[in-house]
């Protein structure tokens, strides 16, 4: 059965799964989503003797099926070999009466790895496909760690360019360092003054700027993004929570059928929407943990049905959550509303201009299998601490975001359903808080001291990425406005 791809915004624009890739975003803000997801119908039993590549396999066929089995698999291929340092790809670690499953053993040693390192072969591959003559822009706003993944990812890959913009104030010291030593003649970055939705609203504007892409398609130029909107960084996404149970099958865990939880340290809604989607596709998750950090929009919504925007930013030791609108959760008001583009659009637009909407009762109803929780900076450092302590275990901030609240949704309910907690970057990427959390003592530390700190107390080697940066050169230094992104991006593209 061919899936098809739909615009959340206007029913009438639809595009094959190559398509909606090569174009990120649809028309007018749109988002694309599947008219349909297809049943996995592969035993858990035979997914459990599997590997990562074989699982995502079975898993993106039957999303991506306008990709030949010989283009799929070579993107599977190309994406998860080597660059990963274990071959499990995602190995799940047993921790307290929880898995984590660590989605941090990728180049850039974030989660946003498992998406990044195959979205420019699915993308390169699309434009194949679709004849295009162009080349590609990845234009990605970040809130630090898309960037660098994303960077990683297009690097001299041919017939692309790739232009990140963060927020300059917003991202932690290693994930800033990281970004601006990206080598790589067709990688450009830049730090704005404003934060991640700036940023991100910036880059939105850019892609519906229907002046910029004729002079970019003058210039044989058009535009793609790598943020967590593409369908192309969502499939692959889904692969690792059908490869989490796998392995809890393969490891007599939970019997196949069985249900699992799982509890997801959320920024804009696309991991945990990655999750919902492998729902839908047959596997037995039954209650979607959203967890937030002191950012809370999210929390909110799932209390009181009405998302609202209009509060203070927090910056917070988790920066990649650190975000207020969360766009992926577009795609599910869009299906909550019974697929209703019209009805999402109503939203949408609210959301644009009031900085609110309030969903329906009808819509609130179905949002049952959603548990939204929050954790506070204390209680996030409180756990890393805890975890640590009884557990010898050390966790990133944004993991422990998640653990928090996976710990107070246990309290809450009782619920002791098996749960998989996605654990999203090495504590290496966030040395300074993690080490805080263990202990004040670390304070002094200069950051390349609390990265041998922290290798002492976890025995857990330290990461080639974090490696390379100790002595990489910089060089990107450009910064601007918030207001002067399209500007310098038509100056990066010489239009
Ligand atoms: C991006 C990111 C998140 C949030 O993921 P979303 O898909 O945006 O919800 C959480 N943790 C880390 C470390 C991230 O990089």
């Amino acid at each position: 059965m061919e899936v098809i791809y739909t615009s959340t915004r206007n029913s009438a624009e639809t595009a094959t799964a190559s398509q909606a890739i090569l174009k990120g975003l649809a028309e007018n803000g749109g988002l694309f989503v599947p008219n349909t997801i297809p049943a996995l119908d592969v035993p858990f039993e035979t997914l459990a003797k599997m590997s990562y590549q074989e699982v995502a396999y079975e898993v993106m066929s039957r999303m991506l099926t306008d990709f030949t089995e010989e283009e799929l698999t070579y993107c599977i291929r190309s994406a998860y070999d080597d660059k990963f340092d274990t071959a499990q790809i995602a190995p799940l670690k047993k921790v307290h009466g929880a898995n984590y499953l660590e989605l941090f053993h990728g180049s850039t040693i974030a989660f946003k790895d498992m998406a990044l390192s195959i979205l420019p072969y699915l993308l390169t591959t699309s434009a194949k496909k679709n004849h295009i003559k162009n080349d590609i822009v990845i234009l990605t706003a970040t809130s630090g760690d898309t960037g660098k993944a994303a960077l990683a990812g297009f690097a001299n890959v041919k017939g692309t360019k790739i232009i990140v913009f963060y927020p300059k104030d917003g991202v932690s010291p290693i994930q800033e360092k990281q970004m601006v030593t990206q080598k790589g003649e067709n990688t450009f970055v830049v730090g704005i003054i404003g934060n991640f939705d700036d940023a991100q609203t910036g880059v939105k504007n850019m892609f519906n700027d229907k002046e910029l892409a004729k002079e970019m398609d003058a210039a044989n130029l058009q535009f793609s993004s790598a943020n967590s909107i593409n369908i192309g960084r969502l499939v692959p996404q889904m692969v690792y929570y059908v490869y989490a149970y796998s392995r809890l099958v393969a490891d007599h865990s939970i019997q196949a059928g069985d249900a699992i939880n799982v509890v997801v340290p959320t920024g804009n809604f696309g991991n945990i929407l990655a999750a919902y989607y492998a729902k839908a596709m047959g596997l037995p998750i039954a209650t979607f943990i959203c967890a937030s950090n002191e950012n809370k929009v999210l929390y909110d919504f799932f209390q009181t049905g009405t998302y609202d925007k209009n509060r203070k930013f927090i910056l917070t030791s988790s920066p990649s959550m650190d975000i207020l609108i969360s766009s992926n959760l577009e795609r599910l008001i869009y299906q909550l509303t019974g697929n209703d583009a019209e009805k999402n659009l109503q939203f949408m637009e609210a959301l644009a201009k009031e900085g609110k909407y309030r969903i329906t009762p009808e819509m609130k109803e179905k949002l049952s299998e959603f548990y939204g929780g929050y954790a506070s900076e204390k209680e996030t450092a409180e756990t890393i601490r805890a975890i640590y302590e009884s557990d010898g275990y050390i966790m990133d901030t944004h993991t422990a975001v998640a653990a928090a609240v996976y710990q107070k949704y246990v309290t809450e309910t009782g619920d002791q359903t098996p749960t998989v907690i996605a654990s999203t970057a090495s504590p290496y990427k966030f040395t300074r808080s993690v080490m805080n959390a263990i202990d004040h003592a670390y304070d002094s530390q200069s950051d390349f001291e609390l990265v041998d700190t922290l290798n002492q107390l976890s025995g857990v080697a330290i990461p080639q990425a974090i490696e390379d940066i100790r002595s990489a050169p910089i060089l990107h230094d450009r910064v601007c406005d918030k207001a002067e992104m399209k500007a310098v991006v038509k100056q990066i593209l010489q239009l």
